[in-house]
Order: structure tokens, then sequence, then C-alpha cells
């Protein structure tokens, strides 16, 4: 049942609740070890639509190559690309990338403090200025994300399938809230609960911190998840093999034009030309989702001599290349291409997956 907003001591409570519950329960995250404002935009930047899992490991090599915004700015859009790769929504890269091109130009290599400063410069929105000024600078700002939204909804008492609540009240709820002493803990502490255990469809309301104060606990209504389409895709995989070594000297790619609406500049696997796949017998099957379609991809291996014959690109346009195994982590894959470079052994996996934590959807992997 929608509730009155929360009175003065209400918001106390809650606000020491949870921030209790978040230093018992935080994740340990890589970006959670800074108060660097360029480390924290970079990890801001990459979770947006993206999860955890998949992030810390490119983050990890993002920070790596490029320690400082300065850094950053100086590379080439292709280097960033490459280490982009795996985690989709491209465009966010290469705003990412110009927008510290224009702080080394125009800002001396630094960014802004106040979260007003910050939401001028490109690709910057709310959500990701409000994070920023709040963990990097403590500014008194109230961060609302997708899981904040959800949390807030419920501790409101709004069913989700009602009209949405507006972003304006929202807002004004989460800044209500919001610990001033502590507001990028608090954030973060927002974030984490909606995270891990205000979940969308099955909230764990008996290990919620809030429940004391939820106008919902679990009763709330639940968006209808959405529709998924499905699009099937044949690969071909043609490899050069140096003489003896069995090791692929090069793999036959295709990148997207430069101007192509979607990854423009990626690389990818060519296709394998209709009626091909007959009487073979695929090297992997991988399910592969993006936004709201699921991707059933099929790889079929081609002799290097048949690619003409056999692989071609889906984009008019894209250029067909041997690219050298060496040369396979620095160009920018598609996720997909990343994805089935890894799973065939062809692109070596990153620490984390040979220390034994999940591929970024290795549960999509169907043989
Ligand atoms: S009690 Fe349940 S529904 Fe309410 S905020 Fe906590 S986890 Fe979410």
């Amino acid at each position: 049942m929608e509730q009155a907003a929360f009175t003065d001591q209400q918001v106390r409570s809650l606000r020491s609740q949870l921030l209790a519950w978040f230093e018992r329960n935080a994740r340990d995250l890589p970006w959670r070890r800074t108060h660097d404002p360029y480390r924290i935009w970079v990890s801001e930047v990459m979770l947006q639509q993206t999860r955890v899992t998949a992030v810390i490991d490119r983050y990890t090599q993002f920070i790596r190559r490029f320690p400082s915004l300065v850094s950053l700015a100086l590379a080439n859009e292709d280097d960033v690309l490459a280490l982009w790769s795996g985690l989709g929504y491209y465009k966010r890269a290469r705003m990412l990338h110009s927008a510290a091109q224009l702080l080394v130009r125009e800002h001396c290599g630094s960014l802004p403090k106040s979260a007003v400063e910050l939401r001028r410069l490109p690709g910057v929105g709310d959500y990701t200025a409000a994070a920023i000024a709040s963990i990097a600078h403590g500014e008194p700002i109230a961060v609302v994300d997708g899981n904040v939204e959800r949390v807030l909804t419920r501790l409101l008492g709004l069913g989700e399938t009602m009209r949405s609540p507006t972003a304006t009240r929202l807002k004004e709820a989460a800044n209500r809230v919001l610990d001033r002493h502590a507001p990028g803990l608090f954030n973060q502490a927002m974030m984490e609960l909606g995270a891990t255990v205000c979940l969308p469809r099955v909230p764990l309301c008996a290990q919620c911190p809030l429940q004391e104060f939820c106008g919902t606990r679990g009763e709330h209504t639940v968006r209808r998840g959405k529709q998924m389409l499905s699009r099937k895709i044949n690969y071909a995989l043609a490899q050069k093999t140096l003489g003896g070594s069995g090791n692929p000297a090069a793999v036959l790619l295709v990148q997207r034009p430069k101007d192509a609406s979607q990854m423009p500049g990626m690389w990818e696997l060519p296709l394998l030309a209709a009626g091909c796949e007959a009487e073979r017998e695929p090297v992997l099957r991988v399910r592969h989702s993006i936004t709201n379609t699921n991707y059933y991809v099929a790889v079929f291996a081609i002799d290097a001599k048949d690619s003409l014959n056999f692989a071609h690109s889906e984009q008019p346009g894209g250029r067909q290349d041997w690219v050298p195994g060496k040369k396979l982590s620095e160009i920018p894959l598609t996720g997909l291409a990343r994805k089935v470079l890894m799973r065939l052994d062809i692109l070596p996996k990153p620490k984390e997956v040979r220390r034994g934590k999940a591929l970024p959807g290795a549960e999509d992997i169907l043989m």
C-alpha cells in the first residue's frame, strides 16, 4: 500500500541501518578501493546496463592500460574499443574517450567536481554525474539508477505495474533519505541493496535491513518481463596455421564499416554463406543476448582456401582481413566475436576466467 513520507526519526534509522548493513555486506569491487574521480567515472560508465561480473575484468584491464584521464585522452579510439570489447554499448566508450579529450583540451585534464559541471560533459547524465560527485567528492546528491528506483518504489509502497512514479518524485524521495554526512557510501549502499537483496523478481525481504520501513515487503506487483526475439546466425571460422605448430597464425575476420549504424569499426567473424552449413557439424553453438534479442549462433570451420566462397560480410562495405592471433586482443572485437574466440581457445581468456570465475556469458554456451 502506498505510504506517506517517512518521518525524520524513520529517515535517521533507515540511514544508520542501511549503512551498517553495507559495512558488513558490501562486495569487494575494484572501483570501491579508490576515490580517484577518473576511475569512478570509468566504472560508472561501464556499469550502465552491464552486470558487475562482466565489468570487473574489463575495468581492471582498462585501468591498467589507461591509468589516468590523460592517458585515455591520448589513446587512439581503436585501442579504447579493444579494451571495451565484450561490454557492448560501444557508444559509451566513444563518449568517454571524447569527453577525456575535451577535458585535456579545455580543463587541464581534470574532471570537474560538482554534479552540475560534470553533467555538461558529453555522455554524462544525471546518474553518472551524481555518482562521481558524491563518491569522489562527498557532494550530497542522490544517485537514482534502476536498482535505487526499484528499492524506493517498494519502500514507498508503489506497485510496479501501476503508472511509474515520476522521476521527479523518486529523486525527491532519494534526496530525502540520503545521508548528507556520507552521501557516497549511502548511494553505494542503496545501489548494493537493489543489486543483491531487493531483486527484481524475488526480493530477499528476510535479509533486508529496511524491512521495517518498507511499504510492500515482497507483496509488490511485478512488471512483466520483456518479450525476447530470436535470431539464428551461422558464422564461418577460417584459420591459417603455421606449418606444424598447431597454433593459428591468423583468423579471418570482418571489420564493420566506420559508418555502420551499429558497432562501427568493430571486428567480427564473417557470416557463413547461405546453404554452406548443410552436412557440416558446427565447432561451437552459443547463445548470445543483446537487449531484447537472443542470438542462436553456430560456428562452422572452413578451409582457408574456401574462404572467398564460404565467408562474407553482413555489412555492405565490411572489410575482410586475416588477423594474426597475437593481434586479436588489441583490436576492437564485438562481444560475440570475443566470446566465440575465447570459447574456441583462439583468444586467451582473462586471468579471472583462468582462475575459475565464469566467462561472461558462459552460461549461454550450448556446445
Ligand atoms: S523489504 Fe523487500 S521489497 Fe522492501 S526494500 Fe527490502 S527487499 Fe525490497
